[in-house]
């Protein structure tokens, strides 16, 4: 693969950092080189089905719950919580961890950060930490007690779960310190006028982010070696997912690429637009590239090759390093320069005294020494073994840093960025909703001239629309868990169980548990039906059934999605499958479906609403559910 100097790609080997089993196998391998101690932020863990063994004897040493999660799975997916070993399903890969069961309490309910992680380089490593995060909350007052390990909205933090629930509020904005969803900020503020000693909370994030991705940068560097052309080419952003305990000690629950960038909530708008901001700036564009790179298209695996570094002794190397690699460094020393609201925890003065026996590769020593040539180096080599973290003194420049911190918690934040955020159609056309009906009409009516014309939605025109679909009805839910009988709540269940091939954990279990509330069931059903979504718009993705000249005109069709309404999606659907009978509802055809699709599926039609759902699941083909019809409520 040839990307040239003026592209900018990224996850390189990132699944050494955001596969959950490769993440812990390499901090573990961590722990045996340096000791459990320097990387104890991460909860016992075991690799099933091959640690099965292991899992036995750590449960008999110890009586604690342990959580359940598939290792390649993502917004709490498929995640229960047991006692039990016995209990687990090693049907698909899983890791098992120590459940911390002493969270940081927040308005009594257990919650964790999401923070933005910036690596600009690995060789010589470059980490950024934004300013400011997210904390998510569970929804469901917290308790260890063992009743209630399968309630997913007491014990799961994803705002994917719990934004369904009932009690889901999200703040305003950064400066408030309630919600759900939250500032960073606005926690560690709250922390500091309750005495807490934030300053060392941050210092132990920081050192946790870099201890982990130190971890992996060997593996990293040698992708980047082979595929990257130019150390200007490749930038990753990660989303650490971290819960802080009741101690104030965070340990680190998984690493995301491609963390959320969805915007639900003012709060997320805020935070992530103008984090999105600031990491393109600090990333650059072409015209920031200094004169030296444009002209010399600096290749690393050229230098590498030179064999330039490997001959000569340490401070040889360190002095040739820094004259070759001078143009690298100032390179990143401008892009620093852009750094906007990103913090550079790694390198800093003081990181090779403290990271050099993880994170001391000849690059990194050359980039610390023209960053800090009057650092102090006298610490430089000695053993990690022979030193304690956090027991070593504080220095100015982590104070200087700190304060930098501190001066965006205490003032919280100017959000000027975000002025200019292009408002959804949907939006506007909610603002007037008589324009709104004449517009949808409109389209409606060109979809439906084509459609008579002979065109037809491709599958995955079709899947989308189906998607679109159920997001309305996900909307819908807490409404129709307010109706009397909760009829069409029931279909929506049934549905979602039988279509559910994921997700059998902690989810089904609360379905069948007596101690659910009606809140506890939307919030579950909404998971649930996401994650149905979340299938069919993989397999849309896929590619299978591109739209061509025989099918419906892809940008009319997207006007349309962009502000139908739930009854405009089902008009258009229920048209399609009217002229096209025997390819209708292609969004279901060849999915697979749970064992459960043979159980009968009650349907109730009340203003002609849930229709489509009745009528999917009224298909005959191939592994679709079979319903009867029940008659309407009166
Ligand atoms: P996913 O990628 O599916 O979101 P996570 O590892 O982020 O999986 O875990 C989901 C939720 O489960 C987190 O929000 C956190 O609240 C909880 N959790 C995960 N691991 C632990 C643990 N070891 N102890 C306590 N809570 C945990």
């Amino acid at each position: 693969m040839n990307t040239g100097k003026h592209l900018s790609l990224n996850h390189q080997r990132s699944y050494e950092l955001t596969r959950k089993d490769r993440l812990y196998k390499n901090l573990q391998r961590m722990q045996d080189l340096y000791g459990t101690r320097h990387f104890d932020f991460i909860p016992q863990s075991f690799i099933l089905p091959a640690e099965y063994k292991e899992l036995l004897t750590a449960s008999h040493r110890l009586r604690c719950p342990w959580i359940v999660k598939p290792v390649a799975s993502s917004r709490g997916r498929g995640i229960y919580l047991t006692y039990e070993p016995s209990d687990i399903s090693i049907e698909e890969p899983v890791i098992v961890s120590r459940y911390i069961d002493n969270p940081l309490l927040i308005d009594d309910n257990k919650s964790d950060l999401r923070l933005y992680v910036l690596v600009t380089s690995y060789d010589p490593l470059v980490v950024y930490l934004y300013r400011e995060g997210l904390v998510r909350c569970a929804t469901v007052k917290y308790t260890s007690n063992a009743m209630n390990l399968d309630n997913p909205c007491v014990h799961l933090c994803n705002y994917s779960i719990n934004k369904y629930h009932s009690n889901f509020r999200t703040s305003p904005d950064l400066e408030a310190d309630d919600g759900h969803k939250r500032s960073f900020s606005s926690l560690i503020r709250s922390l500091s006028q309750s005495g807490k000693d934030t300053r060392k909370l941050i210092f132990s994030i920081e050192d946790l982010i870099i201890k982990t991705i130190a971890s992996t940068a060997s593996h990293v560097n040698i992708a980047c070696n082979m595929f990257v052309p130019s150390f200007t080419n490749c930038f990753e952003l990660y989303g650490f997912d971290i819960l802080i305990d009741a101690n104030l000690k965070p340990w680190l629950l998984e690493v995301n690429f491609s963390p959320s960038l969805g915007c639900d909530t003012s709060i997320d708008k805020q935070i992530k637009s103008a984090m999105l901001c600031d990491l393109l700036n600090i990333v650059g564009i072409e015209s920031k590239v200094t004169e030296w790179c444009r002209e010399e298209n600096v290749c690393r695996t050229d230098k590498r090759q030179s064999g330039r570094f490997r001959s000569k002794s340490a401070n040889n190397r360190r002095q040739s390093a820094k004259s070759d690699f001078s143009p690298i460094f100032h390179y990143f020393e401008e892009q620093h320069t852009r750094k906007g609201e990103f913090i550079r925890i790694f390198p800093t003065e003081i990181s090779m005294y403290r990271y050099y026996d993880y994170a001391g590769t000849d690059l990194n020593i050359a980039f610390h020494n023209y960053l800090f040539p009057k650092g102090d180096r006298s610490m430089l080599g000695v053993k990690k073994s022979r030193r304690k973290d956090f027991e070593f003194p504080i220095t100015d420049t982590d104070l200087a840093r700190y304060q930098n911190y501190e001066e965006y918690f205490e003032k919280g934040y100017v959000s000027k960025k975000i002025n200019n955020i292009v408002r959804p159609i949907a939006e506007i056309m909610r603002e007037s909703p008589e324009d709104g009906n004449r517009w949808i009409d409109t389209i409606f009516e060109e979809l439906k001239y084509s459609i008579n014309a002979g065109k037809r939605l491709s599958v995955s025109q079709a899947r989308k629309l189906f998607i679109r679909y159920l997001g309305c009805i996900i909307q819908r839910l807490p409404y129709l868990a307010s109706q009397p009988g909760q009829q069409q709540l029931n279909l929506v269940e049934k549905f979602v169980c039988r279509v559910a091939t994921k997700n059998r954990g902690l989810h089904q279990k609360l379905l069948a548990s007596p101690r659910a509330t009606v809140d506890d069931k939307v919030a579950f059903i909404s998971a649930q039906l996401r994650s149905f979504i979340d299938g069919l718009e993989k397999e849309c993705k896929d590619g299978s059934g591109f739209p061509n000249n025989n099918h419906l005109d892809a940008e009319i069709l997207e006007e349309f999605c962009n502000i139908a309404s739930e009854t405009d999606f089902e008009r258009l659907l229920a048209l399609h499958t009217e002229v096209e009978p025997n390819c209708s509802l292609q969004f279901l055809f060849g999915r697979k479906f749970s064992d459960h699709t043979k159980l009968p599926l009650p349907v109730i039609c009340e203003e002609g609403r849930l229709d489509l759902l009745k009528k999917a699941c009224l298909l005959n083909g191939h592994g679709s559910p079979h319903i009867v019809e029940k008659p309407c409520s009166s």
